[in-house]
């Protein structure tokens, strides 16, 4: 076989297909997000990044880059092992204090990021719970799927937030059984939101348990920024709940907060969670500087709701379409790969905007979007400038319109 050719094929499919992924090389610039430079060829540009998951710009406020200059200078660049060789750093100790308090569990464990938190927890309860059966969201994050799928458990799916399709794949399993039912609270790509209520009350009818990912909403939303769980007061009633430090936390990492003795026995049992270097003392002592500092203002929580709110009146007035959602997400669809494509590369180059297109597989074919993100940091000017853009760019791509 020609290993090169087969590479190169493959990739030229990727790109007649309008899914080949190109990234935007960005440098951030602190004390002045969410304006970045964009570099392409020998250009540089100055932007307005609009398509961050740092959604309330704490990858710059000053406690967190304070916190983390202070924990580089007192334990140096890395941890200098994993978990359990050396690794372990005060900072790591008291994160996972900080995760537990915030959920209202007895327990937290830390791991490298969201991805490996869903993978190796997943991973590890559907592999070792005996006879164990995973239940699950059709909407779920590629990093569930592929710790469900590595766990070997048997697996049904039910459909996305639907409560008969969930009643009725329970019912289908045998009574005695130990289930694990794993969905999210904030869709990311939607922005819908799960009935977490519901889905607690049937675990109970069915003797499972739940298993809620609320990276889209730690930091969010709750009067501490738990999530929507405890906006709901449901976390009492949720077995595990799963998070990131890398979005609205603003730094990177991931977590589970649950029971001592489920954390222990993910803590015990995962390979993901073992045999890794732990996350560098000054990113653990950052997420929790931003942890502890938005579980008391409610500031960057407000500024960012008011944003989404404008954004939505201007673009209704504008008659650009958007998905209507209870959550910050604001997705502009498009419903054509290569047109999103087109649209952002336009955004970019003629109006300093940069929202990455979001296309097949991330979202289904046909639904192909300009997934938008708000943040407090964004000013009237900077939404009026975007709305223009917009507007502009439906009439010249020819994208359908709202009807009023
Ligand atoms: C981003 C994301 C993750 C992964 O979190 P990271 O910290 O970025 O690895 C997990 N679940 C969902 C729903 C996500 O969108």
């Amino acid at each position: 076989m020609n290993y090169e050719d087969f590479f190169k094929a493959e990739l030229d499919t990727l790109r007649s297909d309008g899914r080949y992924r190109i990234f935007a090389d960005l440098e951030r610039k602190a004390g002045q997000f969410p304006l970045a430079t964009h570099r392409s060829g020998h250009r540089e540009k100055g932007i307005t990044v609009w398509c961050s998951n740092d959604y309330l710009g704490m990858g710059q406020h000053p406690s967190v880059l304070k916190a983390m200059h202070e924990a580089i200078d007192l334990c140096g660049a890395g941890s200098g092992g994993t978990r359990n060789i050396s690794g372990t750093n005060h900072f790591h100790v008291e994160l996972e204090r900080e995760l537990a308090d915030l959920h209202g569990k007895e327990s937290a464990l830390l791991f490298t990021s969201g991805y490996v938190s869903n993978w190796a927890a997943l991973g590890t309860l559907g592999a070792l719970l005996p006879n164990g059966v995973i239940v699950s969201d059709a909407g779920n994050h590629a990093s569930m799927i592929e710790g469900i799928r590595h766990s070997r458990a048997e697996r049904h799916i039910f459909k996305h937030n639907d409560m008969a399709d969930l009643e009725r794949v329970l019912k289908s399993i045998e009574p005695g059984r130990p289930i694990l039912i794993a969905f999210e609270s904030v869709y990311s790509m939607d922005g819908d939101i799960g009935p977490i209520k519901e889905i607690c009350d049937l675990a109970d009818r069915y003797g499972a348990m739940t298993y809620l990912d609320e990276v889209h909403a730690v930091g969010m939303y709750g009067p501490r920024g738990g999530g929507i769980a405890e906006r709901e007061g449901l976390m009492d009633r949720v077995t595990v709940i799963e998070g990131t430090l890398g979005k609205a936390y603003g730094v990177v990492g991931g977590y589970i907060a649950a029971s001592a003795a489920l954390c222990d026995f993910v803590r015990s049992f995962a390979s993901g969670f073992i045999f890794t270097t732990a996350l560098p003392p000054a990113i653990a002592a950052a997420a929790a500087a931003s942890i502890r500092h938005l579980k008391t203002s409610h500031d960057e929580r407000t500024g960012q709701r008011d944003r989404v709110q404008r954004l939505r009146l201007k673009l209704d007035a504008a008659g650009v379409p958007y998905l209507r959602n209870d959550s910050h997400i604001v997705p502009v669809m498009v419903g054509d790969a290569k047109k999103c494509k087109w649209i952002s590369d336009l955004l970019m180059e003629h109006y300093g905007i940069y929202i990455q297109p979001i296309n097949y597989p991330t979202v289904p074919r046909g639904t192909e979007r300009l997934r938008i993100t708000p943040t407090p940091l964004h000013s009237d000017a900077d939404i009026d400038h975007l709305v223009g853009a917009l507007s502009e760019l439906w009439s010249r791509c020819a994208v359908n319109r709202a009807v009023a």
